[in-house]
């Protein structure tokens, strides 16, 4: 009888398990083993339930125009515990000169797909507002290399649309600076439509704008959450897995393959004593799940030059701060999903999120739930920051922005240090040279956040794509008899 593979996923967040799981569909003989650091699975996906409170620490949602997700979660047989957000509070706000105003309706990441909101907003002044219309006549760029986001707007649109719109509400995605985030590596299909049509406003306008969705805002719309919470997909996914292919407080601290032979994994000492010294295990094939610079530790000693390509991809760290206040102590309608802060609004927080609006059970009636994202590309230093500087930070921000005149009921804090891998100009190059290199290792696949979207569902199908990879290479090597 031949020997079933034997695939190693390092890595239990979201793309780690997509990967484990796809595995397991297509070769269910396999051996199959996931080895997660900490000592639990999801990664940046990670739900407390508070009482009656459901609390998402990290991400909340997920889009459904990009499909991996929903179709994981219908392939799980799972999609009617899927919520989503309630259309009639779709509005979301962006701060302007110390208050919240609408984001004009129609209003899409970076460009108008109405023009007569964008007319009447009192975010952009009658001199930002020509300047934007005067988009339909700036010529298309020529240059074939790539352009930060920022040159981008500012060149179509005019410094105020980036500033007022378009930083808040794309760089907040990213958490990033726009001025280094690659157009091509981001919103690639924005550059296709000034190749394309010559003028985003005429792409819109001609029905090339069509495959944009159709709501204002950028994370809030089109979204879907499990009813109980992201975590949930977490343990649905993990149910589905043999009980022995998971293990916990499991670092993997280096990968290695001698010729032709299996790749060993060594598994660092666990902290509780679990295991030491070092632990060795065999594999044919490696899925790395975990983050660029991580990948980049465990490789070093195999492949140098890989290691040092994926070192290249700079990381922003984030610190969520989750507060709970009763209703009637908020002046503010709170009619929205959240508002979103410039940079040039000069405040310390990135963005704030209704969280007990996007979805139904998220809190008592009477009470509201607010997640305040602190610290990015731009405010590194703010997202270290002690949990009581958070705290005052936040509870005054939203004092001031929502008038508030009570105290918190509940105060959570997460962090997310180096979370979010920043897209930066030469993303695609970098990304293409990392994967050219790592195919030199038979039976090697890398996945995750870095490379090809940051999103739940671009996770998910990175970690299945390398599923699919190791088992086409393992079977092109190992033919059936
Ligand atoms: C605050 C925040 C909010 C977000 N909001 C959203 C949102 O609303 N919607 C959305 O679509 N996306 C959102 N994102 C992005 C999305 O959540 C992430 O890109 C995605 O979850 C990353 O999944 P991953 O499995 O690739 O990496 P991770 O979640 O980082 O998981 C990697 C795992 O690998 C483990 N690991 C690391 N090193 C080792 C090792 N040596 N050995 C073994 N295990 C190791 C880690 O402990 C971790 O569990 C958000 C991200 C953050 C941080």
């Amino acid at each position: 009888m031949p020997q079933p593979i034997r695939i190693a996923v390092v890595g239990g967040g979201i793309t780690g398990l997509a990967a484990a799981f796809r595995a397991f569909e297509l070769a269910p003989g396999a051996s199959i083993r996931l080895f997660e650091a900490s000592s639990r699975l999801g990664g940046s996906l990670r739900t407390v339930h508070e009482g009656m409170l459901l609390i998402e620490q990290g991400a909340d949602n997920f889009i459904t125009t990009a499909p991996w997700g929903l179709d994981l979660c219908r392939r799980l047989g799972w999609d009617r515990d899927l919520l989503t957000t309630d259309e009639t509070r779709r509005q979301v706000y962006v701060v302007h000169r110390g208050r919240l105003v609408k984001l004009p309706d129609g209003f899409v990441l970076m460009s108008p797909t109405r023009l007569g909101p964008i007319l009447t907003t009192p975010l952009l002044s009658l001199t930002g507002k020509l300047r934007l219309l005067a988009e339909r006549f700036i010529p298309a760029r020529k240059s074939p290399d790539d352009e930060s986001l920022g040159s981008f707007v500012r060149r179509r649109f005019g410094r105020q649309v980036l500033e007022r719109l378009v930083q808040p509400l794309v760089g907040g995605i990213y958490t990033a600076d726009p001025e280094r985030l690659s157009l091509k590596a981001t919103m690639p299909r924005y550059l296709e439509m000034e190749q394309k049509y010559g003028s985003l406003i005429r792409a819109t306008l001609q029905g090339g704008g069509r495959h944009l969705p159709p709501q204002s805002g950028a994370r809030y719309g089109m979204f879907v959450a499990p009813r109980g919470g992201m975590s949930s997909l977490v343990e649905r996914l993990a149910e589905k897995l043999p009980a022995e292919s998971i293990r916990l407080n499991a670092a993997i601290d280096r990968i290695e393959r001698s010729a032709d032979g299996p790749w060993q994994l060594r598994i660092a000492p666990s902290p509780r004593g679990e295991h030491s010294p070092f632990e060795r295990q065999e594999f044919d094939s490696v899925i790395l799940a975990v983050p660029a610079f991580r990948a980049a530790r465990l490789l070093e000693t195999s492949d140098a030059e890989l290691a040092k390509s994926l070192d290249a991809i700079p990381y922003a760290s984030t610190s969520v701060v989750t507060l709970v206040y009763h209703r009637q102590d908020i002046a503010h309608p709170l009619d929205g999903f959240g508002f979103v802060v410039p940079a040039i609004e000069k405040r310390q927080i990135l963005a704030a999120s209704f969280a007990s609006n996007k979805y139904p059970g998220r809190a008592p009636e009477d009470q509201v739930l607010i997640r305040v994202f602190i610290g990015g590309a731009c405010q590194p230093e703010l997202a270290e920051l002690p949990d009581e500087r958070l705290r005052a930070i936040a509870t005054a921000e939203l004092a001031d922005l929502l008038e508030i005149r009570g105290e918190p009921l509940h105060v959570g804090i997460a962090r997310w240090p180096r979370a979010m891998p920043q897209y930066h100009l030469g993303h695609t190059e970098l990304v293409a040279r990392i994967e050219s290199l790592a195919a030199r290792q038979t039976g090697l696949a890398l996945s995750g956040n870095a490379y090809h979207g940051v999103g739940v569902p671009h996770c998910i199908h990175s970690g299945e794509q390398a599923a699919e990879q190791v088992l086409t290479t393992a079977r092109i090597s190992n033919p059936p008899a």
